[in-house]
């Protein structure tokens, strides 16, 4: 019997009635045209946690007519950055406001801790507030060397109509990265939330007509992927598409957004590795590594799920991380003292299972975890903290987006094998490197196929700093200042000064 750190159900009260949610379309609060709705259940307590408007094409049809007369009338897209910043400093005051119920309903419906939600509001906020920034410093440049009578201005303009799709792991932060950026641009929106985290994404549609957003410049369909993502990604009136989620998906909308050349900007998938190297402070390798696997259960594009570490000191990290792991507080999302939460749909908690199996079956070793957690006085979906060890190259778990808490552990002997290891993979999301040597750290960061590399840390993130993915990973930057320029158009005036062009046409 593996002991394990298990927060039992805490009996925090559960809503009584569901959290409503219906469209934002042009300002107004919409059922849909169907009038069907669909349920999301808490996946640790089994509550009905929302009822939503089931969209459908029309329903997304009318968001984009929406969002491309607010964006044509100029409501939004022609007034001064100052005016769009005073209106995200306020979403900015709202969210923090409203923190504790944003996070309440992200915890009911995605089954993360309830601590991490919290977190999570607090840093969205941020993010609004640095997008308010830069919606007042935004500026493109003057070329003043083209001749006396020449004069050039390069100048930037919102891209037009947006759409966001979101997926159910970090619902309200990623609507973070991608709508305050928008805005901040000048651009009108139409955002879809997925089908199981829809409510936190309807609360900042509240929040942005409370702040004196202009009707129409959000609008929010509620429902799924295919009929709302699918309108939202074909419309002609819709110029760019911004989505976060599977690759799959993220190659199926490029295919689809292609017929209007539309552009696309896609955070995907990962399978992120820490390289180990002898010299590292193992103590706090040992515990990055364990944070950035179990970090929202493992359901994270950032996850650390792929370990590459030194052979001579493999057998200490992995002995270091399961201690580590055994004292993670798995259990009750709404106990503020759990780490790690429930698994977002049991179909879900299959698929992670299932490659922990098949690396079984080809020859790994379990070295902890590996199966469904019971938490006691909770019927939910939960997965122990998995370890497998003993992982080589080209088993599925080492490759795959596995999206659970289960760390594949890989093993290296020289520089040249680790970046290998690093870049022989279809992901380029982001890497860590663990070493006390500057050298070491600066080669390894620098020859990384990697959008993020972090040394001796992992997973620390700045509004001020972009990010992104490269190969399968996606394509585009976001937030930082490149996060802003993805929703920019640049047009070139140019311009003479006073009668000085010599005529082509010959006179006379
Ligand atoms: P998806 O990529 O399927 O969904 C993300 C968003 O895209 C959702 O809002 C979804 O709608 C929408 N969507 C789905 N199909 C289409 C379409 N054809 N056109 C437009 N929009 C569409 O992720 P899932 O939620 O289904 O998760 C599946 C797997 O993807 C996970 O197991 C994980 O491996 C990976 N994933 C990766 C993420 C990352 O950050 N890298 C985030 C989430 C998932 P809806 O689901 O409501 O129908």
């Amino acid at each position: 019997m593996t002991e394990m750190t298990v927060i039992a159900a805490s009996g925090a009260a559960l809503p009584q009635e569901p959290f409503l949610g219906r469209h934002l379309i042009g300002g107004t609060w919409r059922q849909s045209l169907s009038a069907k709705t669909f349920d999301r259940h808490s996946p640790a307590h089994g509550v009905l946690a929302s009822r939503s408007a089931l969209g459908a094409r029309e329903d997304a049809e009318a968001a984009i007519r929406a969002a491309r007369a607010s964006f044509d009338s100029g409501n939004w897209s022609r007034i001064s950055g100052k005016a769009r910043a005073t209106v995200l400093l306020k979403a900015a005051d709202l969210i923090e406001a409203n923190a504790d119920r944003i996070a309440l309903i992200e915890t009911l419906e995605s089954g993360k801790p309830i601590t991490q939600a919290r977190g999570e509001a607090a840093g969205a906020a941020d993010l609004w507030r640095y997008a308010a920034s830069l919606a007042r410093t935004m500026h493109g440049d003057s070329h003043n060397t083209l001749g006396p009578d020449m004069l050039g201005v390069v100048v930037k303009e919102p891209i037009g109509v947006v759409s966001i799709i979101t997926p159910w792991n970090f619902a309200f932060w990623i609507l973070g990265q991608k709508l305050p950026f928008a805005l901040a641009a000048g651009c009108s929106c139409v955002v879809k939330p997925s089908e199981m985290t829809p409510s936190s994404t309807v609360i900042m549609g509240e929040l942005l007509i409370e702040a004196g957003l202009p009707a129409g410049v959000v609008n929010i369909v509620l429902g799924y992927g295919p009929d709302v993502g699918g309108t939202m990604t074909t419309a002609p009136e819709v110029d760019m598409v911004t989505f976060t989620g599977s690759t799959a998906v993220g190659k199926s909308i490029s295919a689809a957004a292609s017929a209007t050349l539309k552009k696309v900007a896609l955070e995907l998938g990962g399978k992120n590795p820490q390289v180990i190297f002898p010299d590292a402070d193992m103590e706090s390798a040992a515990d990055a590594v364990t944070f950035g696997v179990y970090f929202n259960a493992g359901e994270c594009c950032n996850s650390g799920s792929r370990i590459i570490v030194h052979e001579d000191v493999a057998d200490d990290l992995i002995t270091r991380v399961v201690a580590l792991s055994r004292k993670v507080a798995f259990g009750d999302p709404l106990d503020p003292a759990t780490q790690v939460g429930a698994i977002i749909t049991p179909q879900h908690l299959g698929k992670i299972d299932s490659y922990v199996r098949e690396a079984e079956k080809a020859g790994a070793e379990v070295a902890l975890g590996g199966a469904r957690l019971s938490v006691p006085g909770l019927s939910g979906d939960f997965y122990q903290p998995t370890v497998v060890r003993g992982v080589t190259p080209g088993m599925a778990i080492a490759r795959e987006e596995v999206f659970g808490p289960v760390l594949s552990v890989l093993t290296f002997q020289t520089m040249e094998e680790a970046l290998a290891l690093t870049n022989d993979d279809a992901y380029g999301l982001s890497a860590g490197v663990w070493s006390e040597n500057v050298h070491t750290c600066l080669e390894f960061s620098r020859r990384a196929q990697a959008g993020t590399v972090w040394t001796n840390t992992w997973m620390d993130g700045f509004p001020e700093l972009t990010f992104g993915g490269m190969k399968q990973s996606g394509q585009g930057r976001e937030i930082g200042p490149y996060g802003l320029d993805e929703f920019l158009e640049v047009k070139t005036l140019v311009m003479r000064i006073g009668k000085t062009r010599a005529p082509w046409v010959r006179q006379g």
